[in-house]
């Protein structure tokens, strides 16, 4: 039988709308959410990131401000310019928008922001908080998966969750999550012996490696929840790292790429903006 398709479209723009009904109460309050997006150097996949991120933006009704800086740009300087907009009443979520420049020190630069906010939440501030089940900010894509996963409407407490992938910004927050959510959780990663071993035990599967048809679908069990993290481009066409036309047909639910967890990594950036927002406006830290 063939999967279920967790529609990223659909899922994002709900999201949006509440998000959107919460930005007119701050505003009828005279705020407008400000999200200001720092970008470093011409990387194309960059450029088309920060732009989808400006439009949601203006979907939901708040301010975003990009601050574009040369290749060349120094430590010191880029620096500044996060001191600048943790300063900025306007602003209430910042971003650096990821990889920068090889010779900038991407730890050093995300340390810079004010943890409440760093709506990426990559401040280790936040990591920390998300690693002790305590309340901060939860990194987008990960928080987009969940929300995908929740969608499912399957008990997820007791249940199998293998991630594929360890980075700071997907695999580990995904796992932890997860494991909020009483999952029994597998992280694998790129020295993990037999991984199909693993993937076969997964009720709950989540790809973030980044190499096209990576899942295959002998590897999943069949039932399973299968969300596509990665972005892969393959011949001019962006896909994910689940062979998605064979996967589909062993898996209960599966996100697709494009149109899946990408447009709800948007969708949870909007939400941690209006969040950090409100605690601004608040007075809580
Ligand atoms: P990363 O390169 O930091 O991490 C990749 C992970 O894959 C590593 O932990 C590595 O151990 C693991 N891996 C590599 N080869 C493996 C193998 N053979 N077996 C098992 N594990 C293996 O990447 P990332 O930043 O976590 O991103 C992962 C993917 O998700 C990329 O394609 C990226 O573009 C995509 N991504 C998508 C979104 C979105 O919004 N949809 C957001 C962030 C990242």
């Amino acid at each position: 039988m063939a999967a279920k398709i967790l529609d990223g479209k659909a899922l994002s723009a709900e999201v949006k709308r509440t998000v959107g009904l919460r930005v007119d109460a701050l505003k009828e309050r005279g705020i407008v959410p400000g999200l200001a997006v720092i970008l470093v150097g011409n990387d194309p996949a960059s450029e088309i990131y920060v732009r989808n991120k400006g439009k949601g933006c203006e979907e939901c009704g708040m301010y975003s401000r990009t601050i574009r800086l040369e290749e060349m740009t120094t430590q010191l300087q880029l620096e500044e310019e996060i001191e600048r907009l943790n300063a900025d009443p306007a602003i209430h979520g910042i971003l650096v928008q990821l990889p920068l420049p090889r010779h900038l020190d991407e730890a050093a630069a995300l340390k810079k922001i004010l943890p409440q906010k760093d709506v990426d939440g990559f401040h280790l501030m936040n990591a920390g908080a998300l690693m002790n089940g305590a309340e901060g900010v939860v990194p987008c894509t990960p928080k987009g998966a969940l929300y995908m996963i929740h969608s499912t409407g399957e008990t997820l407490s007791g249940r199998e969750a293998v991630v594929i992938g360890r980075s700071n910004i997907v695999g580990k927050p995904m796992a932890m999550l997860l494991m909020r959510e009483d999952c029994t959780v597998t992280v694998c990663h790129s020295k993990t012996k037999d991984l199909s071993e693993h993937t076969r035990k997964a009720d709950i599967l989540v790809s973030a490696v980044g190499k096209a048809g990576f899942v295959t679908a002998d590897m999943v069990k069949p039932g399973a929840i299968v969300i596509d993290v990665g972005i892969n481009r393959v011949d001019g066409k962006v896909c994910g790292d689940v062979a998605f036309n064979e996967v589909k047909d062993v898996a209960g639910w599966i996100t697709p790429v494009p149109g899946g967890v990408g447009r709800m990594t948007i969708a949870m950036l909007m939400s941690n903006t209006v969040d950090a927002a409100e605690r601004i406006v608040s007075g809580e830290r």
